[in-house]
């Protein structure tokens, strides 16, 4: 029985359930037997998350994406709904904006978390969208975002939950 634990940090706040949503859909991910873990457990931070573990993934909320953290970092354009830079040299940084439509709700929000958790844990950029996947697939004109998580997300996330994957270690400034 272990645990995986995954950070938020909450420049802007998101709705009150968002947490228990994304720990559910981390513990579909954990039910499935080629997960080393056995459920998940979502850890909070205002500005910056404390210590990680190295396979440990941070989402950042932000207000909108002219609070983005990646562009503050690295200079690169913000996303629409969210964004998650990979293999820069400072680390992973997943960021979600919670004023877009499709982000409106504990569960939309949970969601879309997910999904830019899912490009920082698989390392991928765009090509994450061409996989046969529900919350893999970059959908942002549904409002919220009405994907649903299925077994082919699931079969690419359970054996990635335990490997490293550098993150962005600085705070928010
Ligand atoms: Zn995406």
């Amino acid at each position: 029985m272990s645990i995986f634990n995954f950070h938020y940090v909450t420049i802007a706040e998101p709705r009150q359930s968002f947490f228990m949503e994304l720990e559910r859909l981390f513990n579909r991910v954990c039910a499935d037997p080629k997960c080393p873990f056995s459920e998940s457990a979502a850890w909070w931070w205002s500005y910056k998350p404390f210590q990680p573990l190295p396979h440990e993934p941070v989402i950042w909320l932000l207000e909108s994406a002219g609070d983005s953290l990646i562009k503050k970092v690295y200079g690169d354009q913000p996303g629409k709904a969210g964004l998650t830079k990979v293999r820069g040299n400072k680390g992973n940084i997943s960021e979600i904006y919670l004023d877009h439509r499709a982000n409106q709700g504990a569960t939309a929000q949970a969601k879309m978390a997910f999904h830019e958790l899912m490009h920082n844990k698989l390392q991928k950029g765009d090509e994450l969208h061409t996989e046969s996947t529900g919350l893999g697939r970059e959908r942002f004109e549904l409002r919220p975002f009405g994907d649903d998580l299925m077994f082919d997300d699931i079969r690419l996330m359970a054996p990635v939950l335990d490997k490293p994957v550098r993150q962005y270690a600085g705070s928010y400034s």
